[in-house]
């Protein structure tokens, strides 16, 4: 799965826990949100996969329904 800048729509690199936009010299921060509150999910790492837990009463949400978004590292 390729991410995609939000102001430029290139594709980013992973560089050290965040994406890079090279197009943008700029570093954003993906963000996890549960799709039915839109609050953000917690991030739990196990074996190499990653799940996501939403505390708001939605449980472990799919990769697939995660609504992710990408924050400016400043
Ligand atoms: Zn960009
Ligand atoms: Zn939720």
């Amino acid at each position: 799965m390729d991410a995609l800048c939000p102001v430029c729509a290139q594709p980013m690199n992973w560089v050290k826990g965040d994406y890079h936009c090279d197009t943008c010299q700029s570093e954003y921060r993906q963000l996890a949100d549960c799709p039915d509150c839109g609050q953000p999910l917690q991030e739990l790492k196990a074996c190499g996969a990653v799940d996501y837990l939403c505390q708001h009463g939605h449980g472990l949400i799919s990769k697939k329904r995660v609504k992710f978004s990408y924050q400016l590292v400043e």
